[in-house]
């Protein structure tokens, strides 16, 4: 049984783990309960390589408190929209990026909405710091546990954990 709800963030533009902790208190402003935080990880665009390092991280939400996963993506939107992301090249550089990738054990395919997020599993920047949180998780569409997906996944991209002050913000 998974109990909570788990959000992936990500950031390449400005201000990178501003636009992080920004995420973070929007979704405490907008009812979105966040109790835990992984640490911040630097890491390799994939899919579209010619762009900035992101800065990526996983939150947890408590799931007791959560309105419904279609309420709880236009809460994310909607903070995407105030902190400035538009969408001008699909997976280009982005202020802020939030993904549903978890909800609960729900499995949602819908137009607008598909939950396990379904590159969960394909990306490193989301499985360490998912794995940091939640490494006995089973995936509840894939029935791996998070660790196992880690060891499995074939991608190779970098992900380092993040210390303020090394770069340049
Ligand atoms: P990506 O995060 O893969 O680079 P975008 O953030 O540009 O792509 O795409 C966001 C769109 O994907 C949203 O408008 C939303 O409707 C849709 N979407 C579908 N499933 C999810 C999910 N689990 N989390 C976030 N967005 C999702
Ligand atoms: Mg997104």
């Amino acid at each position: 049984m998974i109990q909570n709800a788990y959000v992936g963030l990500g950031s390449n533009l400005g201000d990178r783990a501003g636009y992080l902790l920004l995420a973070v208190r929007g979704m405490l402003d907008a009812g979105l309960d966040v109790i835990r935080l992984s640490s911040i990880y630097e890491t390799e665009p994939v899919e579209y390589e010619e762009q900035p390092a992101f800065l990526n991280m996983v939150a947890e939400l408590r799931g007791s408190t959560l309105p419904s996963p279609e309420q709880t993506l236009a809460r994310l939107l909607r903070i995407e929209y105030a902190l400035g992301r538009t969408r001008d090249v699909r997976m280009g550089p982005r202020t802020i990026d939030l993904d549903l990738l978890i909800f609960k054990d729900q499995q949602i395919e819908t137009e607008l909405l598909t939950v396990p997020h379904p590159r969960l599993a394909a990306r490193r920047f989301v499985l360490v710091p998912l794995n940091e949180l939640v490494p006995n998780l089973l995936h509840p569409v894939l029935g791996e546990r998070i660790s196992e997906l880690l060891c499995h996944s074939k991608d190779r991209s970098e992900v380092i954990r993040w210390k303020a002050g090394k770069s340049t913000d």
